[in-house]
């Protein structure tokens, strides 16, 4: 491909979104459409918002239903989408649940919740995936980190624990399947509207903490991820690999 903006054509590419319903997963599913790719939504929730999304853009979209707080359906995901499309291109390991409360205070039931869902789900599907990917030489895999991969935050030590891991686990992946043609690596989002941060934005002395340390201004709206994630998973990126890439108005830079 000599056009540069030819490499981030995602034509005849198949992507799985997981969490693809609503929010950040969403707007990353519609944006690979956009780019060429037919899409599998993996979630527990309807994805009919997300087909009629995806089918506008004149691609096409199939549903996997799935709960993926436990390992139970991780391999059937890969082989139907395989099945349906004719082949496995790219993942996004985007499904994720928070709970808030203090370290003091927190319980093992929330520890165990998030840790299932953030990270041992995304690494055990990407070892599925992974192991498709290798046999036919490439593949994509991004992971949906956080500003929690980077920073301590309060009040979510699972979270923490689950989004600091998840870039451990981006880096391992990359070096071990670099070299056998698979880019793993991550975005981390800054703060966006979504139902995941619902809860902080009610909270009007967080919300506003929080809104006067952002560069931008302004909380990010999930489409402003498609940019990023249409880079990692296309050719534009053949040689990144491992990193954590922070969309986040600039929140690091402060
Ligand atoms: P969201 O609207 O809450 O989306 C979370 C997605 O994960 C939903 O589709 C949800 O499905 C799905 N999910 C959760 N548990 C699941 C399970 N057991 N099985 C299947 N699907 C499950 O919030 P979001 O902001 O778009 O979150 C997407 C990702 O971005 C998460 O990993 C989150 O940690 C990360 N993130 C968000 C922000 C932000 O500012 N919003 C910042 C950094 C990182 P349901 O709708 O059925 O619950």
């Amino acid at each position: 491909m000599s056009n540069v903006a030819n490499a981030f054509d995602l034509t005849g590419r198949v992507a799985v979104v997981t969490g693809a319903n609503t929010g950040i997963g969403q707007a990353i599913a519609v944006a690979f459409a956009e780019a060429g790719a037919s899409v599998v939504g993996v979630g527990r929730s309807s994805m009919e918002e997300t087909r009629s999304l995806v089918e506008a853009t004149g691609r096409q979209f199939h549903t996997v239903t799935a709960d993926l707080s436990s390992l139970e359906p991780v391999k059937g995901i890969v082989s139907e989408a395989i099945e349906k499309f004719g082949g496995l291109d790219i993942l996004v390991n985007n499904a994720g649940i928070i709970r808030r409360a203090d370290a003091v205070d927190f319980t093992e039931e929330d520890w165990d919740a998030v840790i299932d869902t953030n990270l041992k789900t995304a690494f055990f599907l990407s070892q599925a995936a992974g192991r498709y990917m290798i046999g036919q030489g490439r593949g994509k895999i991004i992971n949906i980190a956080s500003m929690l991969s980077f920073q301590g935050g309060i009040r979510i030590p699972s979270y923490t624990a689950s989004k600091s891991g998840l870039a451990g686990i981006t880096r391992l992946l990359a070096c071990e399947w670099a070299v056998k043609g698979v880019n793993v690596n991550a975005i981390a989002p800054g703060y966006f509207v979504t139902n995941n941060t619902t809860a902080l934005r009610e909270e009007p002395d967080r919300s506003a903490s929080i809104l006067s340390r952002i560069p931008a201004g302004r909380w990010g709206s999930p489409s402003e991820l498609g940019g990023a994630a249409v880079f990692l998973a296309s050719s534009a990126s053949d040689y990144v690999h491992g990193t954590v890439i922070p969309v986040d108005g600039g929140w690091l830079a402060r």
